[in-house]
């Protein structure tokens, strides 16, 4: 996708401090972190929401989850972590590429 600034971290046109790449998803530190660990893991493939999942895509989004699991001991996130999808203008999403968010590295606040 043209213009996707995480099409274009997947394609290593923009730089990223990446923790764990595989051939379907990239796992990267948020360049404005919210928590002592903030990270993004996205698809390789584009798309903006959860809306345009479809059955394969949402196994997409199945793996990453599971990835995300067996990675909380070398990401530092024993003691838990927070996943946040934002979808959408009210939410706050600002790059219309799905993505999860991983905070963790410290006691976080629900408010
Ligand atoms: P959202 O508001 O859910 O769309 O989140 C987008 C996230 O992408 C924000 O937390 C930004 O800090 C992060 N972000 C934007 N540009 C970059 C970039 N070049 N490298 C890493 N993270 C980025
Ligand atoms: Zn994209």
């Amino acid at each position: 996708m043209e213009d996707c600034i995480f099409c274009k971290i997947v394609m290593g046109e923009i730089p990223s401090t990446k923790v764990y790449e595989d051939d379907e998803m990239l796992i990267f530190k948020d360049i404005s972190p919210i928590a002592k660990i903030h990270l993004l893991c996205v698809p390789k493939e584009h798309f903006a929401r959860i809306h345009d999942m479809d059955q394969r895509r949402a196994a997409l989004v199945g793996r990453m989850l599971l990835k995300i699991a067996s990675l909380e001991h070398t990401l530092g996130l024993d003691e838990g972590y927070r996943l946040v999808i934002n979808q959408g203008e009210s939410a706050g999403q600002t790059v219309h590429h799905l993505h999860i968010h991983i905070l963790g590295g410290e006691t976080l606040k629900w408010e």
